[in-house]
């Protein structure tokens, strides 16, 4: 199995940046070993009836990294490129995030290999149905908690509420978080991802001397992610001028009007054709001089190919992995950009999970003014943690966000000790 997840490149990305980190920390190499590998794999068979009456049996993976800290918490995708490797990266980055917030979860993460955008309505429910059943012996509030990740999402999350509470005989809806606000999910939990990208590139900003009413924006992904953070950077008066999505990108010098470019794509999915914008090429515009660059859609769109072209003082990553090794050792040498790593930046849609959860243990529903109010104060702290460290050792900060949340880690290792 060792051999299997290290011939996965994103896993064994996730641990070239472990044992960087591992290395700077001075890690005993027992505690190393047990931080590293994740805890448990599980694959199992989903049998579904296709509608048109043949049987199909898909591939779901979990892999729970650890539970030394509390039960495991991550996303459940749905995608045709789902692999064990890749889901054991995920979660172990996972881990790293929670460790970071000081929420008490280890990392999870899991998956199904299918095409959802194939799938009929009715199949995609007996497919989750199907898998939740499957899982009921590796999950529950104390040990494994899904959320919605790319392909589910509120409805997915509904069904395996349903399932599993029908399994047990009571409502238990703490078995997942993202939920609808029907089934007790929480509010502010929509737009806590996106809200926490904007509220930390303002922080940031605060750092560096610039005001935010004076500041410019260009934001990549225009989904739950790039809208929120644009209606929040909006209401703290930056102008956003450059938005892109999968469509094309879109400028105004003078500021694009957020609330009508959302009307906008509410009404056509895709932000091409707003009127009163002119065009420009996607990759030119992330190229543009701004105050906040906030990449909030796919992967690996900042390269060794244009990270010395960027013009932004803080790199604000909303998305998942938007920044390549090679263009982070570019960055590093430079000394204008402000970096706020993926794991700390889009951390606010696995705090109000873990708001979720809490309530849901409790019986409480929290206002969204509450919520939120939480989140920043989460947020913020991680944020002073990370610059600090940073500062004190004269490292990058997604080396100190990774430092802090091993350290955590690796300090409950020791403090459980090494059972029997
Ligand atoms: P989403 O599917 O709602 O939106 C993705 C957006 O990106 C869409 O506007 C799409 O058109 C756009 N897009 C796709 N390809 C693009 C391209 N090549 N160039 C420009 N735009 C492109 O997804 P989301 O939930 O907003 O997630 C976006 C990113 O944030 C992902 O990397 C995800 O892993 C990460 N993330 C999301 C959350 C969350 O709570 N939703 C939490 C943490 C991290």
């Amino acid at each position: 199995m060792r051999e299997e997840l290290l011939s996965n490149p994103v896993f064994s990305m996730a641990v070239e940046q472990f044992d960087r980190v591992a290395d700077f920390l001075n890690l005993e190499p027992e505690i190393r070993e047990r931080c590293k590998w994740p805890k448990r794999i599980i694959t199992v068979t989903v049998p579904i009836k296709r509608d048109d009456g043949s049987t199909e049996v898909f591939f779901g993976h979990r892999v729970q990294h650890h539970l030394t800290r509390g039960p495991v918490k991550g996303g459940l995708r749905y995608h045709p490129e789902v692999d064990v490797g890749e889901v054991a990266a995920l979660a172990m980055w996972m881990n790293w995030k929670c460790a970071l917030l000081g929420l008490p979860f280890g990392g999870g993460k899991g998956g199904i290999c299918c095409k959802p955008m194939e799938m009929s309505p009715g199949e995609l429910e007996r497919m989750t149905r199907r898998f939740t059943m499957e899982m009921i012996p590796f999950i529950g509030p104390e040990i494994d908690v899904m959320a919605p990740d790319m392909g589910t999402n509120e409805q997915t999350m509904a069904w395996i509420t349903d399932t599993y509470s029908t399994h047990f005989g009571h409502l238990v809806p703490s078995i997942v978080t993202g939920k609808p606000l029907t089934l007790q999910g929480s509010e502010g939990r929509t737009r806590a991802t996106g809200h926490g990208v904007a509220f930390l590139a303002s922080v940031a900003l605060g750092k560096i001397g610039i005001k935010t009413d004076e500041a410019t924006a260009i934001i990549q992904g225009f989904g739950n992610v790039g809208v929120h953070a644009a209606e929040t950077l909006s209401s703290y008066g930056v102008k956003i001028t450059g938005i892109s999505d999968v469509s094309g990108a879109i400028w105004n010098q003078e500021g694009i009007d957020i609330f009508k470019l959302r009307e906008y794509t509410a009404k056509h999915q895709v932000l091409e054709g707003f009127p009163g914008v002119e065009k420009i090429d996607p990759a030119e515009m992330i190229l543009q001089e701004c105050d906040i660059l906030a990449p909030c859609a796919v992967g690996h769109v900042i390269t060794e190919a244009n990270a010395a072209a960027l013009k932004c003082r803080v790199l604000a990553e909303g998305a998942n992995g938007p920044t390549t090794p090679g263009a982070d050792r570019i960055i590093e040498k430079r000394d204008d950009i402000f970096v706020i790593p993926d794991v700390l930046c889009n951390a606010g849609g696995v705090t109000v999970s873990y708001f979720e959860w809490v309530q849901n243990l409790q019986r409480f529903q929290w206002t969204e003014r509450e919520v939120i109010s939480k989140l920043e104060t989460k947020l913020q702290t991680a944020f002073e943690q990370v610059t600090s460290c940073a500062k004190r050792n004269k490292i990058p900060h997604r080396m100190a966000s990774q430092a802090i949340a091993i350290s955590t880690v690796a300090g409950a290792k020791t403090s459980r000790g090494l059972f029997p």
